[in-house]
């Protein structure tokens, strides 16, 4: 039982391979995890860090909220499981069972007891009396799991432990694996470059790639909603079609044109969550749809859902349970590259090479990519809102409706001008803006609202149930602190305070043999607590005082103190006032640094400021390394 913590770690090996990237994950207590990718992509490291067996480069990890990047393997109370089993040959069974906790000098009957209980779990009571090589493989990772069981570890590691096995005996062993879990109510972690024991055994899944996580996510998630083209990808087989295209919007209309030559109708609100800048017929686009989501087609597919299509049958698999047919849009190329489609068909459907198919491509279950930078721009929330507007005066106008601009923003002025802002920056109940509720979505606790205004969709995310219903006018607000309009200069409101520093000791005046600690920043000296002293040793050990560091700290975790104390308060002066109505903000002079400050003042103030440290991040400026 053992919840997880890894946050911003990274494995960088001698000679500057970087294995693992800025990792950052939360993992609750009796999740089953899976890290999946291809091989190479970091999963084996992370796990070997989490085990203790790799040295952390940089990062936090913990286990039951406790900093463990310094406690040896053993110390961790974690258990692992090989690929090889690594088992001993000349141990019985049974001994190999009880070695571990031979060594740890647990009472002969106890060692017995436990034995025969993981025995008794795995099926393998019979072979205890038997030497390894007297076993099928399935029946070596049994006991290479009653090791680790016996040892009643807080977490469960698992490093590829089927790959030896043939896939009959790999795919028993994965469920009986998922009923360990479900038994011993033990969080689990699970390394594997195989996306189906991936889907069929996470509870959530990390996908990785090239030393960086892609997506975390349930296996359900992962193959509806994937962040980008290699998730699409890797998840699901056959894999998902892919058909480089452009998107062009007409009125209501909007068409996919795919090089290959076949288009995709559908209206803009199947389409309503990509981006209209997309929309132009010039970008270039990458239409998805996985092969379930293609049918042969049957009268009954309203075509308002499906577009209806042909195409040449080039090669047809029959499964048994289904029959995959690979085929081609362009009917007078069936084995092109471009244009290539998988669909899932019935298993009594039958069809040859080089038949023309009528087929259906779903226009809802489909997915839309940027070609370059190969991420989804038809994401479950929408990457913003877009709004062709004017400002004047304060105010900000589009579609019939005007708002009152804060203060900070009160100067600006634009005509034809392009507002962007993300998705959770309109909040609806209150404003002077008007909406009509036109669709609604609810997934884990958010709400993501589809609102009407004239013509303009607009997306609204919230926390929690929906409070509107469809039909609804609703009023709303847009929180200027996170808008962009570049016509006019209107750049989101930079919260971060990013400065340069040192961390240093000094001995102390009344103590020679003890030191304070600080850190050096804007030519101040500031204590930092002793929780985050601990987290810069684990790190980086006294190298820290060699480092040089950029101290990293949003404006509401630095805080406007009535007092003064040397070394503990850092003092500044306000140079300019910042009022977003929602927020009201202050720059502040601090030494030769000007930072950002969540604080209701006026030019001139004297302030005293308290930097929260539990909240403060410390980076590594010459390797490019977030450290804590
Ligand atoms: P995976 O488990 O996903 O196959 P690994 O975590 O084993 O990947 O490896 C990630 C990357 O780190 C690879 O590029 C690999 O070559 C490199 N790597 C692994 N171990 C070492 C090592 N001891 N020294 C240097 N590079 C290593």
């Amino acid at each position: 039982m053992a919840s997880l913590s890894l946050k911003h770690i990274y494995k960088v090996y001698d000679g500057g391979v970087k294995a693992v990237n800025d990792f950052c994950m939360e993992i609750e207590d009796n999740e089953f995890i899976v890290f999946v990718g291809p091989s190479g992509c970091g999963k084996s490291t992370t796990l070997r860090m989490i085990a203790g067996l790799e040295d952390i480069t940089a990062g936090e990890l913990r286990i039951d909220n406790e900093i463990v990047n310094d406690f040896e393997p053993k110390d961790r109370n974690i258990a692992m499981v090989f690929q090889n089993y690594a088992l001993y040959p000349h141990m019985s069974v049974y001994e190999n069972m009880a070695f571990s906790l031979r060594t740890a000098h647990m009472p002969k009957d106890v060692i017995h007891q436990k034995v025969t209980e993981a025995a008794e779990i795995l099926g393998i009571t019979e072979y205890l009396q038997r030497k390894p090589k007297a076993l099928s493989g399935g029946q070596r990772q049994r006991v290479a799991l009653g090791r680790a069981i016996v040892r009643n570890p807080k977490v469960f590691l698992l490093d590829e432990p089927l790959s030896n096995l043939d896939a009959k005996l790999r795919a028993a062993m994965r469920s009986e694996i998922s009923r360990l879990h479900q038994r011993l109510k033990t969080t689990f972690i699970y390394v594997t470059h195989d996306q189906v024991e991936a889907m069929t055994m996470g509870t959530r899944i990390v996908v990785m790639k090239l030393g960086y996580v892609q997506q975390i996510d349930t296996p359900i998630n992962l193959y509806k909603y994937p962040d980008n083209m290699f998730v699409a990808g890797f998840i699901g087989t056959p894999q998902m079609n892919f058909f480089d295209a452009t998107i062009t919007k007409t009125g209501d209309d909007v068409r996919f044109d795919l090089d290959c030559g076949a288009t995709i109708n559908m209206k803009y609100i199947q389409a309503d969550k990509i981006l209209t800048k997309y929309m132009d017929g010039k970008h270039k686009v990458v239409f998805g749809v996985r092969p379930d989501a293609v049918k042969i087609d049957s009268p009954e597919l309203d075509p308002n859902e499906w577009e209806k299509t042909k195409a040449v049958v080039s090669v047809v698999e029959i499964l048994g349970g289904e029959t995959l047919v690979y085929a081609n849009l362009n009917v007078d190329t069936p084995d092109a590259k471009e244009g290539a489609i998988v669909i899932k068909a019935d298993p009594d459907f039958f069809c040859h090479r080089g038949d023309i198919l009528d087929i259906a491509i779903s226009k809802v279950k489909f997915h839309a990519f940027d070609k370059e930078t190969e991420v989804s721009i038809r994401k479950r929330i929408p990457e913003a809102n877009i709004i062709n507007c004017s400002i004047n005066a304060g105010k900000l106008s589009f579609n019939g409706e005007q708002l009152t601009l804060p203060a900070a923003l009160a100067d600006k002025k634009a005509d034809n001008a392009v507002l962007s802002m993300p998705v959770s920056a309109l909040h609806l109940g209150e404003g002077e803006g008007k909406a009509t509720v036109q669709w609604i979505e609810n997934f884990e606790g958010k709400t993501l609202y589809f609102l009407k205004v004239q013509d303009l969709t607009l997306f609204a995310l919230e926390y929690g149930d929906p409070v509107h219903k469809i039909g609804e006018v609703v009023s709303f607000n847009i929180d200027a602190r996170y808008i962009t309009v570049p016509e006019c200069g209107i750049l989101p409101l930079k919260r971060e305070n990013s400065v340069a520093g040192t961390f240093s000791k000094e001995k102390k005046e009344d103590d020679k043999n003890s030191y304070n600690f600080y850190m050096e920043m804007a030519g101040l000296k500031v204590r930092p607590t002793p929780e985050l002293c601990k987290k810069l040793f684990a790190c980086k050990g006294t190298k820290i005082f060699r480092t040089d560091l950029e101290y990293v700290f949003d404006a509401h975790d630095i805080h406007v103190v009535d007092m003064k104390r040397e070394n503990v308060t850092i003092p500044g002066k306000v140079s300019e006032v910042l009022d977003y109505g929602v927020a009201k903000y202050v720059r502040v002079a601090v030494g030769n640094e000007s930072i950002i400050v969540a604080h209701d003042g006026k030019i001139g103030d004297e302030v005293n400021m308290i930097l929260d440290c539990d909240r403060l991040t410390v980076k590594d400026k010459s390797l490019d390394i977030t450290i804590v």
